[in-house]
């Protein structure tokens, strides 16, 4: 099979970056761990007997076994041998009933703490304030929530309690050994190490090859989702053909790697069980040569038992090189969750901060400075005062700050240098809960949620009944243009509805949470132009007898703005009302030639 590795990739799959993934076991991450399994404390206790049990209970049916062998049978003691086969039976029946209900546990266990850890992060992660957004990649966070914990839940339903299981039956193996023949047991000791390494090569090579896989498969799906994604930009410029041959290529690439850790598996496993059967030959020879030597101390009972604990004793050595692995990724997994729960937020309210009473919309602007990065500010000493119901219209080039400002106003960001008042608070001393829940916001790219049109109104004020949704569609005059059934489902992102309708949602969202304050970023895009009428007479009907900002696109839009303010790299060049602006023939003006909508 080639393994070619393509050049050309797309974007989301070639700016893929690993991270790692195997931790030693580290003792405080596993203290944590388990610290999430205190709400289910009588649970891991059970567990904890049910390993102990378990451990006995195989090596306890193999010494029934070695000892019918070397007692009745020898004897030809038919009684004796039913005896022993009766408790043999009980004992296997009774075994195979503590591995049930120690299985069950373990997965109740992990599945709990799996279901614990994704509410914590989830909760986490909605406390963080944007800049947190701006600079995680949505792919790391997705993998957090998904892979990461399930290399937790794997850890704990499948590793740590098998493990355990097994070392307590290796446990249990040595002493009968040493029971049996303490100077075979030297030999099998010798031996340990010998296999411990054989081991541990093996798996590196397997984790090499099994992370190569998880990484080309991970490019797979990184390419599909955003092939499926951008289908129509493919289909648009008819590169259909082009991205096939790029997908086929990593999907070879990807068959490859799967390939290689095939052969790993096939090629060791055999080598690691060949190894154990020599080692009981081995046992097996100094063993015989012992028991042929009267006076050494072993008899044939003896010996029989010994290889039937020095079989239980090896078997889970290689099972465990392999826990081991499962075990370290758990902790890299686990490193990387408890990373993101312990990030802080940057910033969070100051303890200090009271919620705001009812708002009555004034808002001030005082010499402010604010950079996504401090270093570099996006804007620069911006001041401005706007009166409770006004309307400030935001014009300026891409780039020049206008949704930032925003974003400022709705305490998504905190402001470097100068104060933001709110009815002459400080932002600073407000609670960002008590702004937001009185502010009103439809962002440029408005947010529709999977789910129905009513649900996606609701998201404002989530009790309110379909009347109300119905009397604010009537307010805004916009029922005709959606679809009449409020339970229509409106797809993902709400792709099924088109962008004027989406704004309308937006609007509708907007209206009924009933703001004092209105901030709005208007689409660019264009709509058609009586749709486009409608939807600026929603718009107009909304603003009413609120203070708003409005990212203006459109004369209409501005033209009603009671203070225009021109951005220029961050700064505000020029204010004032529409004619009075165009009338001083300065940025303003050449923008209004060049860019506005004359709509
Ligand atoms: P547009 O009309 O295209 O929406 P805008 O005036 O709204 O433009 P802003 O989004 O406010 O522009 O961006 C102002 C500057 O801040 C730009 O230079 C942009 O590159 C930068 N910027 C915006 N968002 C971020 C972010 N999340 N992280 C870093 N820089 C950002
Ligand atoms: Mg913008």
């Amino acid at each position: 099979m080639i393994a070619r590795l393509p050049q050309k990739q797309l974007t989301a799959a070639s700016t893929y970056d690993r991270e790692d993934d195997k931790r030693p076991l580290d003792f405080r991450l596993i203290a944590r761990l388990m610290s999430f399994t205190n709400p289910y404390r009588a649970k891991r206790n059970w567990l904890a007997v049910l390993v102990l049990i378990r451990s006995v209970q195989l090596p306890g049916l193999t010494w029934i076994l070695s000892a019918v062998i070397s007692g009745p049978v020898e004897r030809a003691d038919v009684t004796g041998v039913m005896w022993g086969m009766f408790a043999f039976a009980v004992l296997a029946i009774s075994t195979q009933l503590v591995m049930h209900f120690r299985q069950r546990y373990a997965y109740e266990l992990g599945e709990a703490v799996v279901h614990d850890l994704r509410n914590a992060l989830f909760a986490h992660l909605q406390k963080m304030p944007m800049s947190f957004f701006y600079r995680t990649k949505v792919g790391r966070v997705i993998s957090r929530m998904t892979s990461d914990i399930e290399d937790v839940r794997v850890g704990v339903q499948e590793v740590l309690y098998v493990s355990l299981v097994q070392l307590g039956q290796m446990c249990v193996a040595t002493a009968f050994m040493l029971y049996y023949s303490p100077p075979l047991f030297l030999v099998v000791l010798g031996l340990v190490p010998i296999l411990w390494m054989l081991n541990r090569y093996f798996h590196r090579r397997l984790s090499k090859a099994l992370r190569a896989m998880r990484e080309s498969f991970s490019r797979v799906t990184a390419t599909l989702a955003e092939s499926v994604l951008g289908i129509r930009v493919t289909q648009g410029f008819v590169r259909q053909d082009e991205n096939a041959r790029i997908f086929t290529d990593l999907v070879t690439f990807h068959s490859a790697n799967n390939f290689k850790v095939l052969k790993t598996h096939g090629l060791f496993l055999p080598l690691l069980e060949l190894n154990n059967q020599f080692f009981i030959a081995l046992l097996m020879l100094v063993g015989g040569y012992r028991v042929l030597n009267p006076g050494s101390g072993t008899d044939v009972g003896d010996l029989v038992g010994f290889l039937f604990m020095a079989n239980l004793f090896l078997a889970p050595i290689t099972n465990l090189g392999n826990q081991y692995n499962q075990a370290m990724t758990a902790m890299a997994g686990a490193e990387r969750l408890f990373k993101l729960l312990d990030t802080p937020p940057e910033w969070s309210d100051a303890e200090s901060a009271r919620d705001l009473p009812r708002m009555r919309g004034e808002v001030e602007f005082r010499e402010i400075t604010f950079g996504y990065d401090p270093e570099r500010p996006v804007l620069n000493d911006i001041s401005f005062v706007v009166q409770p119901g006004d309307m400030v219209a935001l014009v300026g080039h891409t780039g020049s700050g206008k949704s930032t400002i925003i974003n400022l106003i709705a305490k998504f960001s905190l402001a470097q240098k100068g104060r933001i008042l709110i009815d002459g608070y400080d932002l600073h001393e407000l609670t960002s809960s008590s702004i937001r829940r009185q502010l009103g916001v439809v962002l440029q790219q408005n947010f529709l949620f999977t789910g129905t049109l009513g649900d996606n109104i609701r998201f404002s004020k989530p009790d309110a009944t379909d009347d109300e949704l119905r009397a604010v569609l009537h307010k805004l005059e916009c029922e005709d243009l959606l679809p009449d059934n409020l339970d229509t489902e409106v797809g993902e992102r709400g792709q099924n509805l088109s962008l004027g309708q989406r704004q309308l949602v937006c609007f509708a969202r907007a209206m009924l949470a009933d703001p004092r304050i209105l901030i709005l970023d208007e689409a660019t895009s264009s709509i058609d132009s009586i749709t486009e009428a409608r939807i600026q007479k929603a718009l107009a009907i909304l603003l009413k007898g609120r203070t708003s900002f409005v990212v203006a696109h459109r004369l209409s839009t501005i033209r009603h703005a009671d203070l225009v303010l021109v951005l220029d790299h961050g700064r505000i060049v020029e204010r004032g009302r529409h004619t009075e602006l165009l009338s001083q023939r300065g940025t303003y003006e050449k923008l209004y030639q060049r860019f506005i909508q004359p709509a």
